[in-house]
């Protein structure tokens, strides 16, 4: 038919027959897709064919077309019969756009020969295979492609199942991915392991050489040592405790200290060590052990909290040093210092009595210029006579010797007398009393004064700089208390500690001043004999106040 030629009528019904036949097409494609009817009209060029499927039953169909993979039917040259809205879906195509078409449309053109070797193979026998198709717009799918030979009534078809494989493959690849992901943190793991396994390794092996170490040093020191735990129980004696005691462990944790311990050292030595348990303080006190044959020497004995992380005591380190022999040499030492500042006494008298007798001499019979030397060989004795006594003291002390009787003395007698012998021998110091009461208490006038001179002529000696010195007294609970306050160098918390010990002197190079260290222990030593309380109060560059404390006498009706 030429259309050009054609009347706008017969166009027009033309176009209306088109368009029924258009109609009755898409019905016809519809109503086999849904299992409505079992067969197809195709024109291939050469007039139209009908196709009928043999098997065509609704549930069929229904099951077709609901099934999730891509299900088409192709004749023998390739042109799509039937496909489910899943394939078209697949391919991005209208359904109606499909059936009609080759299926080599939906091949990606790199599986063509794959296609066509695997459709010819479909012929003989049923096969499947993966295969690379293409959508519409160009991307390109993974599918499993099954082929089943069908029997149609215009003869064989081949129905082609396809598979999506593009999510498999996705999830494939997300899996390999995880995969080495996993391998990689297991890897990790391992070596975190290893690292782990190492560390503990080495901590245990820390752990037993800091055993090792400890028991090695402990067996090998010349000391005694052994550990307690937090109570204050033994739990390890090192050899030496057992060498020296001659007890075993079982014999000895068993004991109490009068077994081990002087009975004099007792009090002392379980006082401290109660303390230290309470307090966490180091335990440290001087006290002799019984050996094996019944002798005793003297130890210096120290404790040592260990702490652990939140520190709590875990357990206490002790050690014994025996110091028997060092004790004998003081003792030596102190005889000595004894005997020899009783044998210095002797000429230093005689020297004082000539020194006397040559200053009674009138003016005319020693030249004037003499005068001054007689003064300074009388100054220099007067040093010399302070030193001999103090040494003498301390000996005295060492031997439990000091002793003096004791009498009613005028506490403001007592700080006059004192200031007026400062005043004179340093004129350039300011010294301030500040005493409103009239005391009285039971000692040793001689003594106190001694132990008053001492805290004087130390104020002086320790503030080159700041000229003012306040003697004070004040009462408190019966009790009189004699201050002397200094505003020199001071003194630092731990040298507060240590200053009333024998022979303690602070080492400090700025102010090198001459002394031996026995003022301020012969000074406690008095004090306590009089029942009193001596001590400081400093701040290290501010001054010292160094105190004593003595029960006043009750006043007399
Ligand atoms: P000495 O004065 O002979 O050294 P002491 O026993 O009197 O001995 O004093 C012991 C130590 O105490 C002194 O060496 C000194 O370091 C310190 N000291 C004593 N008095 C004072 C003070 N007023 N200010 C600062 N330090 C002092």
């Amino acid at each position: 038919m030429e259309h050009d030629t054609l009347t706008y009528d017969e166009l027009l019904s033309l176009n209306r027959e088109l368009k029924q036949q258009l109609e009755e097409a898409t019905d016809a494609i519809e109503a086999i897709r849904t299992g409505q009817v079992d067969a197809l009209v195709v024109n291939n060029g050469s007039g139209h064919e009908l196709y009928t499927l043999k098997t065509a039953d609704q549930t069929y169909r229904v099951f077709i077309e609901k099934m999730n993979e891509g299900a088409v039917t192709i004749n023998r040259e390739g042109l799509v019969l039937y496909s489910n809205t899943k394939f078209a879906a697949m391919v991005k195509m209208p359904l109606e756009k499909v059936i009609g078409l080759t299926f080599r449309t939906f091949v990606h053109p790199s599986a063509f020969e794959k296609f066509e070797r695997l459709v010819n193979k479909a012929w003989e026998e049923d096969c499947k295979e993966e295969i690379e198709l293409i959508t519409a717009n160009g991307e390109a799918i993974y599918c499993l492609l099954s082929c089943n030979t069908l029997e149609l009534d215009e003869g064989p078809a081949l129905s082609l199942i396809l598979t999506d494989l593009t999510l498999l493959k996705e999830t494939e690849n997300q899996l390999r991915i995880k995969n080495l992901e996993l391998a990689a943190a297991h890897a990790d793991t391992e070596k975190l392991n290893n690292e782990l396994e190492d560390a503990v390794k080495e901590r245990t092996k820390e752990l037993y050489l800091s055993r090792e170490h400890f028991k090695y040093l402990a067996n090998n020191i010349p000391q005694m040592s052994w550990t307690n735990l937090p109570d204050g129980k033994v739990d390890y004696y090192s050899p030496q405790w057992g060498d020296y005691t001659g007890l075993s462990f079982d014999e000895t944790t068993g004991l109490d200290w009068p077994d081990t311990l002087h009975p004099d050292d007792v009090a002392t030595t379980s006082a401290k060590f109660i303390n230290s348990l309470k307090t966490g303080e180091i335990f440290e006190v001087e006290n002799r052990y019984k050996r094996a044959d019944g002798v005793y020497r003297w130890h210096l004995n120290r404790a040592v909290p260990l702490h652990n992380e939140n520190d709590e005591i875990v357990f206490w380190v002790g050690t014994a040093t025996d110091i028997e022999e060092q004790r004998q040499q003081l003792e030596k030492k102190d005889e000595f210092i004894g005997i020899a500042s009783h044998e210095l006494k002797t000429p230093l008298t005689s020297l004082k009595g000539y020194l006397q007798l040559i200053s009674s001499y009138k003016n005319k019979d020693i030249g004037p210029s003499v005068k001054p030397y007689i003064d300074k060989a009388n100054m220099a004795l007067n040093k010399l006579q302070r030193l001999i006594n103090d040494l003498l003291d301390v000996s005295k002390i060492q031997a439990g010797k000091l002793e003096y009787a004791f009498s009613e003395v005028d506490v403001s007698e007592l700080i006059k007398t004192c200031v007026e012998n400062a005043g004179h021998v340093n004129p350039s110091y300011n010294f301030i009393v500040q005493d409103g009461h009239h005391l009285f208490i039971n000692g040793n006038a001689e003594r106190l004064e001694q132990v008053m001179m001492n805290f004087i002529n130390n104020s002086v000696k320790y503030s080159p700089e700041s000229k003012k010195i306040i003697i004070k007294s004040s009462v408190h609970d019966e009790k009189v208390r004699i201050s002397v306050t200094d505003f020199g160098i001071g003194l630092s918390e731990d040298q507060k500690e240590r200053i009333f010990e024998r022979f303690y002197r602070v080492e400090d190079k700025k102010y090198m001043t001459s002394g031996l260290g026995m003022g301020l222990y012969i000074s406690a030593e008095i004090i306590r004999n009089h029942n009193g309380l001596i001590g400081v109060e400093s701040d290290l560059g501010k001054g010292a106040t160094f105190y004593f404390e003595l029960p006043l006498m009750p006043v007399s009706e």
